[in-house]
């Protein structure tokens, strides 16, 4: 699972993953999203695992990265910058939402899928501050 997209020598988050249902044997599959800060080329990552357990990533830029996207589209579960905005219901695939962590400051957010691997989607403070 890439952290970091990387382009003209810098790494950087991903602007937006999207998660998608499985097909054709390929489980977990995801899609990065992100526009390098240095050059602006739009890029995606799509990783996903093979039925043999093997990760792949493959990367994608410009039109190639749109044209995945538009392929893609119609799988997509939910997405980060969704999850952001609000929750999503009936969820198909095994996505946990809801699980807080409380903190003195705050309380955090999360959706977590079979993996546990967790995406934050939402901070609320407390108290005001
Ligand atoms: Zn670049």
């Amino acid at each position: 699972m890439p952290r970091y997209m990387t382009h003209c020598n810098s790494a950087f988050p991903p602007n937006d993953i999207w998660y998608l249902l499985d097909k054709d044997g390929l489980t977990k599959r995801k899609l990065y999203l992100a526009t390098c800060p240095i050059c602006c080329k739009l890029m995606a990552f799509y990783n996903y695992t093979k039925e043999d357990g093997t990760e792949e990533v493959k990367t994608y830029y410009s039109g190639g990265a749109r044209r995945m996207m538009d392929e893609l589209k119609k799988d997509m579960i939910g997405s980060m910058l969704r999850w952001r905005d609000k929750y999503k219901q009936g969820n198909p695939s095994g996505f946990v939402y809801g699980i807080n962590k409380e903190t003195k400051k705050e309380i955090r957010q999360y959706a977590s899928d079979f993996y546990g691997r967790r995406v934050i989607i939402k901070k609320i403070a407390k108290n005001g501050n």
